[in-house]
């Protein structure tokens, strides 16, 4: 990471309505992008590339861990910087290390194998909507690739980026292809008015919502607040797909909470929710996801 870069960056969106949350949720959910003096000390096992995504680089901006996927970085940008970033070596620096809908077209011209596209970045929801359709239509040229999935943080940091046109975006891809929106929502309290509404509206034109959420020592390590935290979602017709063990990405281990103490609260939670409702408690690596062992 480049030293001299602005260490905090927070929508004000997200600012302005944290501000309106009583003050305990308005701490925990600014924690996630406040600079703490924790992150300055160096901690063994802490690195810049904790799932070694930089082996997996086919093509600039293009990523292939597995044989019948690909991530495509579409931005670098996010209207937050998260402390916990595993691509803080991206969404920290200004280079431009993205793919064209170019290269995208003619890479998936070769491997017809793959059938799933993801668009992730930073957050693709930064570029404008006429580049998120040059992209998508690059990935639908593919006879094979019949799934795209985005990966975004902007509904709930950003909700002033769905306007007409970014809703007619979704609603002509979920017509063409399945199409799957992954949110990254880490508290119930993420879950702004807008937000809700900008779900049901995805959700209504035939968009699949899931979300994966980071287990964040300090901002969701406890029974209420996974709890409220599942049942927001539900009620918000967003399936709650993954709890993300920390990656061990540097300057975040302050945010590392144990497998133990997750295991215990995925089984506690078991006890709640049906097992469709659950979660999947998983550790991320350089050959994919695995369950938290507990
Ligand atoms: S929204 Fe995602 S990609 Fe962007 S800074 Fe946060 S964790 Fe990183």
């Amino acid at each position: 990471m480049e030293s001299g870069k602005p260490l905090e960056k927070i929508s004000p969106f997200l600012q302005k309505y944290a501000d309106t949350l009583p003050a305990g949720e308005r701490n925990l959910l600014l924690r996630q992008f406040q600079y703490s003096p924790l992150e300055d000390h160096p901690t063994e096992g802490f690195v810049d590339d904790p799932l070694d995504e930089e082996t997996n680089l086919v093509l600039p901006g293009i990523y292939r861990k597995y044989s019948s996927r690909i991530l495509v970085l579409v931005s670098e940008h996010c209207p937050v910087l998260c402390r916990y970033c595993t691509r803080k070596r991206i969404t920290w620096n200004n280079h431009n290390r993205t793919a064209t809908p170019e290269s995208l077209r003619s890479f998936l011209f070769q491997m017809p194998e793959i059938y799933e596209v993801i668009f992730s970045g930073g957050d693709p929801l930064m570029k404008p909507t006429t580049t998120l359709r040059e992209f998508s239509q690059a990935a639908l040229t593919s006879p094979s690739v019949h799934t795209l999935r985005i990966h975004s943080r902007v509904p709930t940091t950003l909700p002033g980026r769905f306007k007409e046109d970014l809703f007619r975006f979704f609603s002509e891809t979920a017509e063409k292809t399945n199409t799957f929106l992954v949110l990254h929502i880490n508290n119930a309290s993420e879950i702004s008015p807008e937000a809700a509404d900008i779900f049901r509206r995805l959700k209504s034109s035939g968009v699949h919502l899931l979300s994966q959420s980071v287990f964040l020592k300090g901002v969701n390590d406890n029974l209420p607040a996974l709890k409220n935290l599942i049942l927001t979602l539900l009620q918000a017709g967003v399936r709650p797909y993954y709890l993300h063990q920390l990656d061990r990405i540097f300057g975040s281990a302050h945010f590392e909470q144990s497998d133990k103490t997750g295991c215990d609260l995925m089984k506690e939670l078991a006890k709640i929710f049906a097992p469709h409702s659950l979660p999947f408690f998983v550790r991320d690596s350089a050959t994919g996801k695995k369950p938290v062992q507990c």
